[in-house]
């Protein structure tokens, strides 16, 4: 009897130690996320396969033993012979220019890979969250976009690849959960900013930001009319976390409510770098959301969660990470 409580104990502990998989770890969220799940207790176990990702948003974890790099592909079968808690499937190109130029790779880490994704979290009664997108809604019809909007997507268009691999994505996991009583959650992420973006992934932040760092012209696209909402990564992962630890398997969306134009938010980075940069228009792409902007009722009330990060508090870390890379690149480039 009295080795037994000892024994016990230490097997409640290593037990009741959360384990997470990240796919997509190596990714501008993917990693945010696994360094707040490894200061949360989790051990972490991170997949990806580097068509986007990068090891060097990993490199600060290199000689972290609560943290275990797999590097894979998630289309393909998933094994792991150790016990998982929770499975963030965050794996997919998630740019514009990159899913333009991977669409059948986002085809399939939407598809296939959350379907690998899910079959891992079922064989380790795990419980799963995918990171889905503002853009299953499109370019919307209703604003802003609530949950029980269903979405105005063009399945053939541009952007049909990635939209349409999350809209997939979202139905398997809710058929996961309807079928196999599994444990699920999805986020609709809006527009994210912050460090470890890639420089080059094409997107209104790195575009802009680098650019206005080069005093290059500010590549505004359309007239800049079109609207976003720009969230700070911090902020967006406390509120996918808060959404994992909650009870609610339908998505919910997570993302900045302060909606700005672009030629706004051009403004503000010239104004923000102290840059010579003047602004110059081109082309519109096919499809480009004319507005977006979340309703973030649902994660008010049910994750008690707001962001907090306003872009002028946002933006100077993120141009400081930017001019880092420039520097590391080299300017003209
Ligand atoms: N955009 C722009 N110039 C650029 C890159 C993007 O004007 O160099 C615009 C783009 O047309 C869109 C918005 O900025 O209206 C946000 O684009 P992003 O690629 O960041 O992502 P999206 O929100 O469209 O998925």
């Amino acid at each position: 009897m009295s080795s037994k409580p000892k024994k016990k104990s230490a097997s409640r502990a290593s037990a009741s130690r959360p384990v997470s998989v990240v796919t997509g770890a190596a990714g501008f969220l993917g990693s945010h996320l696994t360094d707040l799940l490894l200061s949360k207790g989790h051990r972490v176990i991170g997949i990806d396969n580097f068509v986007t990702g990068s090891l060097q948003n990993l490199d600060h974890l290199a000689g972290n033993t609560d943290f275990r790099f797999i590097e894979q592909d998630v289309t393909e079968f998933l094994f792991l012979d150790e016990p998982v808690s929770h499975v963030w499937h965050f794996a997919s190109p998630a740019s514009p220019i990159d899913y333009a130029q991977l669409p059948i790779q986002t085809l399939k880490v939407g598809s296939l890979g959350t379907h690998k994704a899910l079959g891992l979290a079922k064989a380790k009664g795990a419980r799963f969250l995918l990171a889905s997108t503002s853009e299953i809604y499109g370019d919307p019809l209703v604003h802003p976009q609530r949950e029980d909007y269903w979405g105005n997507v063009s399945t053939i268009g541009p952007r049909g690849c990635y939209d349409e691999s999350k809209r997939f994505a979202e139905a398997i996991t809710m058929a996961y959960h309807r079928e196999h009583k599994l444990e699920t959650r999805i986020v609709r992420i809006f527009n994210t900013y912050g460090p470890r973006m890639r420089l080059n992934d094409g997107r209104v932040v790195p575009a802009f930001v680098s650019q206005a760092l080069k005093n290059k012209p500010i590549t505004v696209f359309g007239d800049g009319s079109q609207t976003r909402s720009f969230c700070y990564c911090s902020d967006l992962i406390e509120g996918i976390y808060r959404l994992m630890m909650g009870k609610d398997p339908l998505p919910v969306n997570i993302g900045n409510p302060t909606e700005m134009t672009v030629l706004e938010f051009a403004r503000e980075i010239i104004n923000v770098t102290g840059s010579r940069s003047r602004v110059s228009f081109k082309a519109l792409p096919q499809d480009d959301p004319k507005q977006r902007k979340p309703d973030i009722g649902r994660a008010r009330k049910l994750l008690k969660w707001a962001p907090k990060v306003s872009l002028v508090e946002g933006l100077p870390p993120t141009v400081a990470y930017f001019r880092e890379q420039l520097d590391k690149t080299g300017r003209s480039r």
